[in-house]
């Protein structure tokens, strides 16, 4: 298959362009570089592209004819999407819509899309599955679910088909060392950590202690990039395989844990102590995120390999 992946010098763009490339796919990375690494694109062809620029996708559509583009280039911070909801919606929701009309004015009508927990705000009841309510409580939640909304319509108008991935916290490195996290300024709370370790950063803040939750910290479900980007092929394999309806699936490990235990189980593994700081809360985080992803699983064949938190961490050190 030739694929176009959108976003691929991003942390996980990054990882999933090794993993089509070595799956035998022809990748090729479409990115704007704002916040992706030009020498994280270790396979496949590079070209520049700004999802907001439709001649420039026309041309690349034309020039390499892709049978399916899998979308990671968004913006991705809840905080900074309350401050800054402009950035959010334009880039996220507009740029989105601008390469979906490039798709279907080429006819091309394979799409896998990076979706979020975000979308679902609040848990009504945990774990989280395709049904619960989308009621999300920050813009960058908002900015994902609306394109969500518009594939629904895409998909009866046009017959433009995909597979919906929303994740829960993608973390961890491929073990191979060669592709990292490399967000500037980091903001998320692994890498943080680690810097913290490293002695790159005095402290590691905790952004909260009052939330409803075992301990008063965050609980998130952490799921290894590596394990995403499995079954984003197995997501292309399933809409290349004939005519197929399209999908959402959540994408978990169906395990919550609280910033103060991912604080803790860094400190075991690594052995090493420091220093925690208890902040105030962060603007539009929900309490508690931990996903269903038994519809992957049934039907996609979704395994994780590195599901438990530990071996997460240990890609890491
Ligand atoms: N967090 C924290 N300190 C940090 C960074 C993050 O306490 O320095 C918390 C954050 O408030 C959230 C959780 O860790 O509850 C995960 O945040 P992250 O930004 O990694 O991912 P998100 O859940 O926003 O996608």
């Amino acid at each position: 298959m030739t694929l176009f992946i959108v976003g691929g010098a991003g942390y996980i763009g990054s990882h999933m362009v090794k993993l089509a490339h070595l799956a035998g796919h022809k990748v090729i990375t479409l990115d704007n570089l704002s916040t992706g690494h030009r020498d994280a694109v270790l396979y496949g062809a590079f070209e520049y592209c700004d999802i907001q620029d439709a001649n420039r996708l026309n041309e690349l559509f034309k020039k390499y004819t892709p049978d399916a583009v899998m979308h990671f280039s968004a913006y991705s911070l809840v905080g900074e999407s309350m401050s800054d909801p402009y950035k959010y919606y334009n880039n996220n929701t507009v740029g989105t819509l601008n390469l979906l009309k490039a798709m279907i004015d080429n006819d091309c009508k394979n799409f896998i899309f990076s979706s979020t927990a975000a979308v679902f705000g609040n848990p009504e009841y945990i774990p989280i599955d395709e049904k619960h309510p989308k009621n999300p409580i920050n813009p960058y939640g908002k900015s994902k679910l609306m394109i969500e909304q518009m594939l629904e319509d895409f998909d009866s108008a046009y017959g433009l088909k995909y597979v919906v991935f929303r994740y829960f916290n993608a973390a961890g490195h491929d073990e191979s060392g060669e592709l990292t996290e490399r967000h500037d300024p980091e903001t998320h709370l692994l890498p943080l950590i680690m810097q913290t370790v490293r002695g790159e950063r005095e402290a590691i803040s905790i952004y909260g202690n009052d939330y409803d939750t075992k301990d008063g910290t965050c609980v998130r479900d952490y799921i290894h990039v590596n394990d995403l980007s499995r079954v984003h092929l197995q997501g292309v394999e399933y809409l290349m395989s004939g005519d197929v309806d399209s999908k959402v699936y959540n994408l978990g490990n169906g395990e919550g844990f609280s910033v103060k235990e991912i604080i803790e189980k860094v400190k075991e593994i690594t052995g090493k102590d420091f220093k925690v700081i208890e902040d105030e809360r962060r603007a539009g985080d929900p309490d508690t995120l931990i996903a269903s992803s038994q519809r992957a699983k049934d039907e996609l064949g979704f395994k994780p390999e590195v599901d438990r938190v530990e071996d997460i961490i240990k890609t890491l050190v």
